[in-house]
């Protein structure tokens, strides 16, 4: 059967394919320590679960507003309006089947064939998929280890031309960890008001930081009328089965979004979005407990992986993950990613999963046990040391 051309520009997600494979391992009896999935392992907080089974109870099963309830999007406006110093109303708030549907919203509404749009290398795939989905050309920016995974400006500012239409951020970022600083943020910013450009801001890891603190390219001055705030609750509130995320932007383009949501999900599943009205306005302590657990996690693992001769990590910033610098082994990042499943059941995903400038690494995602952390370091080091160079 022959698929259309928007199909065959489509990417996809590596990690559920190591994820589908890893299981499969599992199934044939073998044992494997999962680094692969980026999903918190923590349950949903009780306050939450209990206000999504009343919710259910209360018979909010019916259809919803495209855009999402009133209630909910009144809780994201204040949520978001206290964290980001900004006014927000709830016309400026779409609620999503996860954040991710931001990103295939942003790039379908704002952009044509011949656009093109900047989003960082390494970084989540979709940002690719989504632009190519769109017919508008992806310029990648490189996200390069020796400035810890932050924007080179200069390199960035050779990337904007006439046809720029879209600069995608992603800070706390997936797979690096790093965080944009606030220059770095003044600096795309002067760019886009210059330029005309819009910018999707990917906060979804906001609330998981381990350093600096978090700032959002929409608190700085001109620049709410020129984001896409793509927010949610999947990992801040360990909630990546319910399905549930939301857009900040402007009345004009939530109304574009909420098009969109009519003419595919039509709302998203109304006792879901009651749940997140508690997870937004509920106790918040959960949130900082699984990020303190993050955080001693992180410390394991990546002093761990530092110790692993050809192995070198930076201490992420940010998100749940560790990128972890491979070239020493002699090996790329997909040859070692498939040794490490084969050879020790470790699963990990290959830099190159998240873009070519991901060559030379392997990301871990610690969202898992402190035991799980120890068993795959010393698996990982005793496949390491059979490595003949
Ligand atoms: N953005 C980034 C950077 C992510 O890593 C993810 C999930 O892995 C998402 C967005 C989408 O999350 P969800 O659709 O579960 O809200």
């Amino acid at each position: 059967m022959k698929f259309s051309k928007l199909m065959q520009r489509a990417g996809t997600e590596t990690a559920f394919a190591v994820l589908a494979k890893a299981r499969e391992m599992e199934r044939q009896g073998r044992s494997i320590v999962h680094f692969e999935i980026g999903e918190p392992d923590f349950n949903t907080p009780e306050n939450i679960k209990q206000a999504g089974i009343k919710a259910i109870q209360d018979n909010f099963t019916h259809y919803s507003p495209a855009q999402g309830i009133l209630e909910l999007r009144e809780a994201v406006a204040e949520y978001i309006g206290k964290t980001r110093n900004i006014p927000v109303d709830p016309a400026e708030v779409v609620i999503t089947p996860g954040g991710k549907d931001v990103i295939l919203f942003t790039t379908t509404a704002l952009l044509d064939e011949g656009d093109e749009a900047i989003y960082p290398n390494p970084g989540y795939p979709i940002y690719e998929s989504a632009i190519k989905i769109a017919g508008a050309t992806p310029v990648p920016m490189p996200l390069l280890e020796e400035n810890d995974f932050a924007f080179d400006r200069e390199q960035f500012k050779k990337l904007i031309t006439p046809k720029t239409k879209l600069i995608i951020i992603n800070s706390p970022g997936n797979p690096t960890g790093g965080i944009l600083s606030k220059d770095d943020l003044q600096f795309i910013a002067d760019i886009a008001i210059k330029n005309d450009i819009m910018i999707l801001s990917d906060e979804i890891y906001s609330r998981i930081i381990y350093e600096g603190e978090f700032n959002s390219i929409a608190s700085l001055p001109g620049m709410k009328e020129r984001t896409i705030i793509l927010d949610g609750f999947s990992k801040t509130y360990a909630m990546t089965g319910w399905r549930l995320g939301y857009a900040v932007t402007t009345k004009e383009i939530a109304r574009q979004f909420t098009k969109l949501a009519t003419n595919s999900f039509s709302c998203v599943t109304t006792f879901v979005q009651i749940a997140g009205v508690e997870a937004l306005r509920g106790p918040q302590d959960d949130v900082e407990m699984m990020r303190k657990r993050y955080e001693e996690r992180r410390n394991l693992i990546i002093n761990g992986l530092n110790e692993i001769p050809g192995f070198s990590v930076k201490m992420p910033k940010g998100a749940f993950y560790a990128f972890a610098n491979i070239k020493g082994t002699g090996m790329s990042s997909k040859e070692i990613s498939d040794y490490l499943l084969e050879e020790a059941g470790v699963a990990t995903l290959p830099g190159t999963s998240f873009g070519k400038y991901g060559e030379g690494f392997i990301r871990f995602s610690y969202a898992t046990s402190l035991e799980n952390i120890k068993e795959g370091l010393k698996r990982v080091e005793e496949a390491v040391s059979k490595i003949k160079k």
